[in-house]
C-alpha cells in the first residue's frame, strides 16, 4: 500500500517571467507574443513569490526563470538580484537572442547563476525553421554557450523531439558535444500551446528514443528528459521487456551516433536498476506569467493562482496532483506498474490525449508482468 504524502516541496520551480519573445517558434508552449502583457506578474509580485518559495518547508527548491524570453521582462535584473540576496539556487532559460550578451552573462554570474539552458532542435539553421524560428540560429546558441562556459556557468542544451527531427538527434548530439556541453535535456513534444498541429512520435518510436538516450552516458553525455519519464527506468526495463526498446529507429540512432562520433561500434548501456538519485528528484511546479500554478509548463492543469492564494496552500491542497507518483491517484497500467514511483508516466501526455492527468501514459508500451 502506498502512502499519500501531504507534505511536499518540489525540486524545481519554474517562474515564467513573461510571454514576450522575439521569436514565434512553431512548438512554443507559451504561445509567445511580441510584447509583455499588461496582466503579467509585476517584478514586485515575482519578488513576493520568490519570498514564498524561500519560506517553503523542507529543502528549498531551485528556481528556473523562463519565458518567453526572460530578457524582455522589464526589471528582470532586479528580480535576479532579489533571488541572489535570498541566497536561492537559480538557473536561467532565456531565448537564444542577442540580448543574452557578455555583459548580461557577467551580471548573472556575479549574482550566483547556477546554470543556463539554451534550445537547439535541428542541426542546421534551415531545419531550425521547421520548429524554432529561423532567426534562432545555431551560431547564437554557440556564442551564448561559449560566453557562459568561459564565465564558469554550467550550460545545458534543450531539444524538443518530435516526428520532424527524430532522425537528426545524433547530429544534434554531435553539435552539443562539439560545444563542450555535457548536459542534454530532451523534451518529448506535448501538443499544447502552439504545438497542437505538430506530429508526435509513435509509442514504439518513443520507447526506442528513450532506449537510445540511455546509452549516451557511455559517450559522456548527461541526459535528462521532460515528458519522457520512461527514461528513468529504461535500463531496468531491458531485463524484463527488451523487445519494446528495440527497432529500426534505435538501430539508426545508434549507428549514426557511432559514425558521427568516430567510434568503431555502438555501446549499449548496462542493465541496471533505477538509480537512487532519480528517486530523490521530487518533481516540478510551474508558475505562469499571470500567476497560474501548474505541475509543469506542459501540464496546464490549474491548481491555483499566487495572486489569490499562498503558494504553500496551493501545494498542500494539490499534493496528489504535484506528486502523483507517490499517491494512489494514478490509474490504469501506470497505477499498477512496479516502476510507478520512479517513472509515473507523463501526466502531461495523459492529460493531452485523454483529458485525465491521472490516466496511463499512452506512449508507454510496457505492461508490467509483476503488476497486480
Ligand atoms: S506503465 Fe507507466 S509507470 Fe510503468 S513504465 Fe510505463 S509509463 Fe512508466
Amino acid at each position: 500500500m502506498l502512502t499519500i504524502q501531504k507534505k511536499w516541496t518540489p525540486s524545481l520551480i519554474f517562474l515564467e517571467t513573461t510571454r514576450a519573445c522575439e521569436y514565434t517558434c512553431l512548438h512554443c508552449r507559451a504561445v509567445s507574443q511580441p510584447e509583455p502583457s499588461p496582466d503579467e506578474l509585476t517584478i514586485d509580485e515575482l519578488k513576493s513569490t520568490v519570498d514564498e518559495i524561500a519560506a517553503l518547508d523542507g529543502e528549498v527548491p531551485e528556481i528556473v526563470l523562463t519565458g518567453g524570453n526572460l530578457l524582455l521582462k522589464p526589471g528582470i535584473r532586479e528580480l535576479i538580484s532579489h533571488i541572489s540576496e535570498k541566497k536561492l539556487k537559480f538557473s536561467l532559460s532565456p531565448a537564444a537572442s542577442i540580448l543574452a550578451d557578455q555583459e548580461f552573462i557577467n551580471f548573472a554570474k556575479e549574482a550566483g547563476l547556477n546554470s543556463i539552458s539554451l534550445s537547439l532542435d535541428f542541426p542546421t539553421n534551415e531545419g531550425a525553421g521547421n520548429l524554432r524560428d529561423p532567426k534562432h540560429s545555431i551560431e547564437l546558441v554557440r556564442n551564448i554557450s561559449r560566453m557562459s562556459i568561459s564565465a564558469g556557468i554550467k550550460v545545458q542544451i534543450n531539444t524538443t523531439v518530435y516526428d520532424g527531427n527524430v532522425n537528426q538527434l545524433p547530429s544534434i548530439l554531435k553539435i552539443i558535444k562539439d560545444m563542450g556541453v555535457s548536459t542534454w535535456e530532451v523534451f518529448f513534444l506535448i501538443r499544447t500551446g502552439r504545438a497542437v498541429g505538430l506530429s508526435d512520435l509513435s509509442p514504439s518510436e518513443y520507447m526506442q528514443v528513450n532506449s537510445w538516450l540511455s546509452d549516451l552516458i557511455n559517450y559522456g553525455m548527461n541526459v535528462r528528459t521532460v515528458e519522457g519519464p520512461v527514461f528513468r527506468v529504461v535500463k531496468a526495463m531491458r531485463s524484463i521487456s527488451p523487445e519494446i526498446l528495440n527497432g529500426p529507429l534505435y538501430d539508426h540512432l545508434s549507428t549514426e551516433t557511432a559514425r558521427l562520433l568516430g567510434l568503431k561500434k555502438t555501446v549499449r548501456a548496462a542493465i541496471i536498476s533505477p538509480q537512487p538519485a532519480l528517486n530523490r528528484f521530487r518533481g516540478t511546479l510551474f508558475i505562469g506569467s499571470v500567476g497560474n500554478v501548474y505541475p509543469s509548463g506542459l501540464l496546464t492543469y490549474l491548481a491555483g493562482n499566487v495572486r489569490t492564494t499562498k503558494l504553500k496552500d496551493i501545494i498542500s491542497e494539490h499534493v496528489d496532483l504535484f506528486d502523483s507518483r507517490h499517491s494512489e491517484i494514478i490509474s490504469g497500467k501506470c497505477g499498477d506498474c512496479g516502476f510507478l514511483q520512479v517513472c509515473g508516466g507523463s501526466r502531461a501526455r495523459s492529460y493531452t490525449y485523454q483529458g485525465d492527468p491521472f490516466a496511463s501514459d499512452p506512449a508507454c508500451l510496457f505492461h508490467d508482468p509483476r503488476s497486480r
